[in-house]
């Protein structure tokens, strides 16, 4: 359990009027009387790929904060609607230029360090893409490169480092 806040809205997304509060089962919730509507604060999701072979690990590098400079492994948010899967498929498309063949979940990481969406989960896939030309988002990303495992780069986010030490941990 992360001891954090959920963003502190004061108007309705709907009618922009202030929010009132209400107690509802011992809880103080924030509530527009006009609406009628409850805001229930909840976590968002991203998905990360872990694309590694023969000893190597692609990896793209921040253009932006958070960790702008740093390296991850390609990730991102899950859109409204998409199932992490297709997310992972869009996402490894859109961040590497490769397409994924197969996916494997590996572990659901709580992320402990993002600003912009905290306590968000992470769902950590193990990728096999197709070969082929690596070009990544330069909107968002400034280098995509494969690393050898012996000789990694700077990894900012802290999930992405749990994942690394475990990627390391197994063989490859
Ligand atoms: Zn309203």
């Amino acid at each position: 359990m992360l001891a954090i806040k959920p963003p502190n809205y004061k108007h309705c997304p709907f009618c922009g009027k202030r929010l009132n509060i209400k107690t509802e089962e011992g809880e103080k919730r924030k509530f527009c009387n006009s609406c009628n509507w409850t805001y229930y604060p909840h976590v968002a999701g991203a998905v990360g790929a872990v694309i590694a072979k023969k000893g190597k690990v692609l990896m793209v590098q921040r253009k932006r904060e958070p960790y702008k400079g740093t390296w991850m492994f390609p990730a991102g948010f899950i859109d409204y609607g998409e199932h992490p899967k297709e997310t992972l498929e869009r996402e490894v498309k859109e961040e590497t230029g490769l397409r994924l063949v197969k996916a494997e979940l590996i572990d659901v990481l709580q992320s402990e360090d993002d600003y912009r969406s905290l306590g968000h989960f992470c769902f950590f896939y193990r990728v096999e893409v197709k070969n082929g030309e690596i070009k990544t988002d330069e909107e968002e990303n400034s280098d995509i490169k494969w690393f050898d495992l012996k000789k990694l780069p700077k990894i900012g986010w802290k999930g992405h480092q749990v994942m690394m030490r475990r990627l390391l941990g197994e063989k490859n």
